[in-house]
């Protein structure tokens, strides 16, 4: 059972029911609406879903109400915040959470079931085989993340980032498929008869591997693209983190925080868009020098590099048209925060400038003509 504020609320009023004598009358008293709903309110609908991951604790404190002679009444206390409650010095119990079946039907009236609900559950009962290379590369991205940000997402925080709208479709899509390891590259090709010989890198002659496209390759694109990064990067924040592959993967999981502690959202966005839009681009990239045979030089992969950060903040303002998105768009202040730094003369901007045409980024080509002539 996955721990939370709900699992561990249910499991002391159990425990209290438990402790109580059966013919004396309970006042439970809580300042969350919550246990009001769950068995007097909407007990129904709790009652009868088995996808609530409280589900077996829910039917055990039902029973344990069915047992009771004593009257139970459940009171909404606003006045002791649960904020405020002592967790400190709490010894651990042990708790069985086995409903007793002589006052509760094991799971839900059929009555109560619907296509859909069933349908449901058979889906989540089928057990899906995990892959050993998205494990690997899941534990990567928390570790990674742990080092650099003192943060350790669980599985379901990573996937939920790789979905961000910070990122765009595409990005998002690609990521999603580096984390499953589906591409065409390098171990791939040893079960491929004849065309074993495309497992490695052209350039390198080494084993390929996302990571070594991504981070190691010395083929011209990714050195090229992750020094602009750190070049747009510095122009606002002093220092750009040392990359890890399980850190690119995990690129929708960073935390700043200022010196009092708060979320740097802004600090953040732009970290995300950054290593995504970069990553991606250095893939296509190299499709095109590998596949296509396209010689790609230092100023074009400078150019794209500008071309696909300034289509980010292209995306950014077009997201910020709430009449347009709705809540799927982004505020103006997220926005100004992500970008504001690292704009091209941005002191002639407006302080507004998300509705303003021709915003871009503050950075140009190493190999950019200067002057006159
Ligand atoms: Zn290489």
């Amino acid at each position: 059972m996955q721990p939370s504020f709900h699992t561990a609320l249910l499991g002391g009023l159990l425990y209290s029911l438990r402790n109580v004598p059966n013919c004396v009358p309970v006042t439970i008293l809580c300042p969350s609406t919550f246990p009001r709903s769950v068995f007097v309110t909407n007990r129904n609908d709790h009652e009868n879903n088995p996808l609530d991951p409280n589900f077996r604790l829910i039917k055990s404190i039902i029973a344990q109400l069915q047992e009771r002679s004593g009257r139970t009444s459940f009171k909404v206390d606003k006045s002791k915040s649960l904020q405020n409650t002592h967790t400190a010095n709490c010894t651990p119990v042990s708790l069985d959470i086995q409903p007793d079946l002589m006052f509760c039907s094991p799971g839900i009236l059929l009555n109560r079931g619907s296509q859909r609900l069933f349908t449901k559950i058979i889906v989540k009962l089928k057990r899906h085989s995990s892959r050993k290379s998205t494990n690997s590369n899941l534990d990567r991205a928390r570790c990674c993340v742990n080092d650099e940000f003192d943060f350790y997402p669980n599985d379901g925080t990573i996937w939920k980032s790789l979905r961000s709208t910070d990122i765009n479709r595409l990005t998002r899509n690609f990521l999603w498929k580096c984390m499953h390891e589906t591409f065409h590259v390098g171990t791939f090709w040893d079960k491929v008869p004849h065309l074993e010989h495309l497992g490695n890198c052209p350039t390198c002659t080494v084993p390929d591997t996302m990571e070594h496209i991504a981070l190691e390759c010395s083929a011209p694109g990714q050195r090229i693209i992750w020094n602009s990064c750190e070049k747009i990067w510095n122009l606002r924040y002093p220092l750009w983190p040392k990359l890890h592959w399980g850190l690119v993967l995990g690129c929708g999981l960073p935390r700043f925080r200022s010196n009092k502690g708060h979320r740097l959202r802004g600090k953040e966005r732009f970290f995300t868009i950054l290593l995504s839009a970069s990553v991606h681009l250095i893939w296509k990239l190299r499709n095109e020098r590998v596949l296509e045979g396209k010689n790609i030089t230092h100023t074009e992969i400078e150019n794209r590099w500008i071309s696909t950060i300034n289509s980010a903040l292209k995306r950014d303002q077009t997201l910020t048209n709430k009449a347009k998105f709705g809540s799927l768009g982004k505020t103006k202040q997220i926005v100004l925060e992500t970008w504001s730094g690292v704009l091209q003369n941005e002191d002639a901007l407006p302080d507004d400038w998300t509705q303003s045409k021709g915003v871009l980024v503050g950075i140009w080509p190493t190999t950019r003509r200067s002057g006159v002539g």
